[in-house]
C-alpha cells in the first residue's frame, strides 16, 4: 500500500488555501487541518490555550512557535484517527522557518511534508477576497484593513521565507491561485502528480 501523503499549502490570506485544502485532502484520502480553525476554536470556547493566543490571532500577529507544534501534534493525533499521524493535508502550519525545521526534525510528533504547494495570487486579490470573506463568516480578523496589512506583512516576512526552505529541499510546487476554484483544484492535483514546480 503506497503511504498516505502529507502536503502542506502556503499562501497569502486569502489564497484558497482552506477551500482548496477542503477539497483535496478527502481526494487523497488524509484529514484536513487548519491551524487558524483550531485556534479560534480555542478562543470561542475560552480554553486557557484560548485566552493566551486571543490577541495575536485577533491582531494578525504570529502565535509562538512551539505552542504551534503542540497544536498540531494534537490535533492530528485525534482520536477519530487512532492516534497516530499519518497523512494530512496542512493549511496554515507550518508558517515560519522555525516551524518547518522543527517538523524536519527527526523527533517530531508532526512527520515532515512530501510536498509543498504555493497557491499564488495577487495582493488585490487578496484584499477582494477578504472583504468577501468578512461578509459571510465574520471573522474579526478579515474585516479590520489595519489587521488585513498586519497579516499581508506577517506573511511576506515570516511565511515568505519557507519557500525557499522548501525548494531547496526539492519539495516545492507554485499554483496559480487566481482563477476558478475548480481550474486551480485541477492544477493543484496535476502538480502533484508530475511534481512540477510550477502550475
Ligand atoms: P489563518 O486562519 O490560517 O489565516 O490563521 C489565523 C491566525 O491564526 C493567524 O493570523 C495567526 O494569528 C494564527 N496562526 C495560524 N496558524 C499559525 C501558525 N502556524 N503559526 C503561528 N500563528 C498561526
Amino acid at each position: 500500500m503506497l503511504a498516505p501523503v502529507r502536503i502542506v499549502l502556503v499562501g497569502p490570506p486569502g489564497s484558497g488555501k482552506g477551500t482548496q485544502g477542503r477539497i483535496v485532502a478527502p481526494r487523497l484520502g488524509v484529514p484536513y487541518l487548519s491551524t487558524g480553525e483550531v485556534l479560534r476554536a480555542q478562543i470561542s470556547a475560552g480554553t486557557d490555550l484560548g485566552r493566551r493566543i486571543a490577541d495575536a490571532v485577533e491582531g494578525g500577529d504570529l502565535v509562538p512557535d512551539d505552542l504551534m507544534l503542540a497544536v498540531v501534534a494534537e490535533a492530528l493525533r485525534a482520536p477519530e484517527r487512532d492516534g497516530t499521524v499519518a497523512g494530512y493535508v496542512l493549511d496554515g502550519f507550518p508558517r515560519t522557518c522555525a516551524q518547518a525545521e522543527a517538523i524536519d526534525r527527526a523527533d517530531s510528533p508532526v512527520p515532515p511534508p512530501d510536498a509543498v504547494v504555493q497557491l499564488a495570487i495577487p495582493d488585490d486579490e487578496t484584499h477582494r477576497r477578504l472583504a468577501r470573506r468578512a461578509a459571510v463568516d465574520g471573522r474579526v480578523d478579515d474585516a479590520d484593513p489595519s489587521v488585513i496589512d498586519r497579516r499581508l506583512r506577517v506573511y511576506a516576512e515570516e511565511t515568505q521565507p519557507l519557500l525557499d526552505h522548501y525548494r531547496r529541499q526539492g519539495k516545492l510546487v507554485t499554483v496559480d491561485g487566481d482563477r476558478p476554484l475548480d481550474e486551480v483544484t485541477a492544477a493543484l492535483l496535476a502538480a502533484l502528480a508530475t511534481g512540477d514546480e510550477d502550475a
